[in-house]
């Protein structure tokens, strides 16, 4: 029988943890007893999500950081570190989808989506590099997406863009990590069901539901525990690698092909 090792004590941060898939992942930690610091833009937001968490008994506290700055994510780490004594594991989740086709498309947006996803990642690695190296056992978990790597979508070609740059990074970085024993990994969710997606209503989420071969969308826990299983002592040889978790979307060539 394998048995997990605990989260207790490990200092996490989620960048991008106040709303959605982060602020799952961050409840998924701090439910195992890990000490968890999660950022974004918006201090209301982020204050309010974190009292959530610790009104739930797990030990969170929010730190306002724009991962597109690298001083702000020198500056998440840093208090990070001061916070909970070290940094164990980072996931790098923030991330936004504006819409916008190709004909449309500013130099403005296509910046600001690359700018956040994918250099927002790589500042907040290189921020994080020295205390994973001094944790011993360090993890990267980066939120990337089915939409870009595998699939795609009209209006979210710079987002797609974005998403498929997040896994040609991790490959190199994690050869640069390994030495120090840490270990980069992607997990590339489907359609989640966020405060965001709800917002477009239930008929969407029917549609979109037909289509998925475990008929049903995904929770922000079904992406938090493949996070959780990436950061555990077990997963440790486990390194530059992605996993899917879209209950079984993007596996059928065709409608016919669903039963
Ligand atoms: P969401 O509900 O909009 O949450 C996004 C989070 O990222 C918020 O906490 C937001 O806080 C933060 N964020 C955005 N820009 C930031 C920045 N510049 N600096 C720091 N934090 C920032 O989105 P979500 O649906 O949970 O998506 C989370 C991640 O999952 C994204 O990377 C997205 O690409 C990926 N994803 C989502 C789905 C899905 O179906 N939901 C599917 C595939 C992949 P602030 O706005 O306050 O900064």
């Amino acid at each position: 029988m394998i048995m997990f090792s605990s989260m207790k004590g490990r200092s996490v941060l989620v960048a991008g943890g106040s709303r959605g898939i982060g602020k799952g992942i961050a409840a998924a930690f701090a439910a195992e007893g890990a000490q968890v610091v999660i950022t974004g833009r918006d201090r209301q937001a982020g204050e309010s999500a974190a009292s959530e968490l610790a009104a739930a008994g797990g030990n969170a506290c929010y730190i306002q950081a724009d991962v597109a700055k690298p001083a702000d994510c020198a500056q998440m780490v840093a208090a990070t570190i001061e916070r909970n004594g070290g940094l164990d594991v980072l996931c790098c989740n923030a991330g936004v989808f504006p819409s916008a086709s190709l004909a449309e498309m500013t130099p403005g947006q296509l910046d600001e989506v690359l700018g956040i996803n994918l250099k927002g990642t790589v500042f907040a690695v290189q921020a994080a590099l020295d205390a994973l190296s001094r944790s011993g056992r360090g993890r990267v978990v980066v939120t990337s997406s089915i939409t870009g790597p595998v699939t795609g979508y009209a209006g979210w070609a710079h987002y797609g863009a974005s998403k498929a740059g997040q896994l040609g990074f991790i490959r190199s970085a994690a050869l640069e990590l390994a030495p120090a024993g840490v270990t980069i990994n992607a997990v590339m969710p489907g359609n989640i069901i966020t405060e965001g997606l709800a917002d477009l209503g239930e008929e969407y989420e029917q549609t979109m539901a037909a289509s998925i071969p475990l008929k049903r969308l995904g929770s922000v826990a079904d992406i938090a525990s493949a996070v959780l299983f990436f950061a555990s002592e077990q997963a440790g040889y486990i390194t530059g690698q992605t996993l899917i978790i879209d209950g079984g979307q993007t596996i059928p060539e065709s409608l016919e092909a669903m039963v």
